[in-house]
């Protein structure tokens, strides 16, 4: 039995998550034709390409989208951002003095959570 080569190593889920925790947010470049993409895969998902490289990306974007959501222990939300590379990311911003607006310019940040890194995005201007 042979092995997939593109299989080799540590994913490419893995290697994003290894990068978070060191506090960088990476997205991937197709060389073959110049698309980024979010979330990372083992082929372009524009052209099919194999192996994307992971790049580092700004970390800065707006809010696309966000929706509030209720527990009993509190409300948080639930926010796509769009990179200013183009991809966009389910997230939530965070460090709220105010209500999350759809335009908002928002930085990356990683934070600790129980199980590993957790990307999540603060008002421009506030770190
Ligand atoms: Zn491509």
């Amino acid at each position: 039995m042979t092995t997939d080569p593109r299989f080799d190593g540590p994913g490419p889920d893995q290697t994003w998550r290894d990068a978070l925790a060191a506090g960088r947010l990476e997205i991937q470049h197709c060389t073959a034709c110049d698309a980024a993409q979010f979330p990372p895969s083992l082929v372009c998902r524009t052209c099919g390409a194999p192996a994307p490289s992971m790049v580092a990306a700004s970390g800065k974007g707006i809010v696309y989208s966000t929706t509030t959501v209720r527990r009993r222990d509190g409300a948080h939300n639930v926010s796509v951002i769009e990179l200013a590379e183009g991809p966009r990311i389910m997230s939530r911003v965070t460090d709220l003095s105010g209500v999350v607006r759809i335009g908002a310019e928002v930085t990356a940040k990683a934070e600790m959570g129980d199980s590993g890194p957790v990307l999540v995005f603060v008002p421009e201007g506030s770190e």
